[in-house]
């Protein structure tokens, strides 16, 4: 799959390198939600299962 941009005038996502007549950023999908990553280190921390 391609390289997924979201275009800063729309906020359109777009596999163009430009939209609206501008560059379109690069789109970076997390591959895991910080929260659960945060949750994860704070209860290993204090070794609550
Ligand atoms: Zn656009």
């Amino acid at each position: 799959m391609k390289r997924m941009a979201k275009c800063a005038v729309c906020g359109e996502y777009t596999m163009n390198p430009a939209h609206c007549g501008k560059k379109a950023k690069p789109a970076h999908p997390p591959p895991y939600n910080p929260n659960d990553r945060y949750a994860k280190y704070r209860r290993a921390e204090k070794g609550i299962l």
